[in-house]
């Protein structure tokens, strides 16, 4: 098959940004919206142990991003998922047609962090995170940038525009010609 040709008949979304900008709020109720498969690649990491242990000083486990690409290959060439996941450069670029980075303020994005149990420098380096628009950047740099997308996620009204726009968009995508 030639691999220049996207055979896929639905799109794949990523939805990426910094841990508590709300990916997989969002991503849950899109693929309620849409019928898109919602792959949670944090929780596919640790279902079927797509990692190299646990880090104790990042209080998290160690992504081993080749068995997650293995893993998700035959799903992703299909088409018709949305992809959560707080990092994006290790994916193939061919991938994805739309990838969303939602953003938080940095005040907002705290009192998230804070109720999930983050705290010292898993909280800080998160927050430092989202100020540096880092998942921002390593997008555009990943993707080509008529793909990327910045969508901000700080109330609940947010996550319905983000959904319903994302939604006419999954609806009204069709393969390039
Ligand atoms: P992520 O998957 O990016 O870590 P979650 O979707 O798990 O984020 O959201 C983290 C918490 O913040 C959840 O309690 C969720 O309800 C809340 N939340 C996320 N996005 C929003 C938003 N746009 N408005 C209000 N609450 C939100
Ligand atoms: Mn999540």
């Amino acid at each position: 098959q030639n691999g220049s040709i996207r055979s896929r008949c639905r799109p794949n979304i990523l939805v990426t940004g910094t841990p508590g900008t709300g990916k997989t709020t969002t991503s849950s109720a899109l693929a309620e919206a849409t019928h898109l498969r919602h792959l949670n690649v944090g929780d596919l990491v640790r279902e079927k142990n797509l990692h190299d242990g646990w880090d104790p000083e990042l209080e998290s486990y160690l992504i081993n991003e080749d068995l997650v690409c293995d893993e998700l290959e035959d799903l992703m060439e299909e088409g018709g998922n949305i992809v959560d996941y707080h990092g994006c450069d290790f994916f193939p670029e061919r991938w994805f047609d739309r990838v969303v980075v939602l953003q938080t303020d940095n005040t907002v994005l705290y009192d998230r962090l804070s109720r999930r149990g983050y705290t010292g420098s898993k909280l800080s380096n998160n927050i430092e995170c989202e100020i540096f628009q880092v998942l921002l950047q390593e997008a555009r740099e990943s993707y080509p940038e008529d793909i990327v997308m910045a969508l901000k996620s700080d109330t609940i009204e947010d996550i319905t525009r983000n959904v319903t726009s994302l939604t006419d968009w999954a609806r009204s995508w069709h393969p390039a010609s």
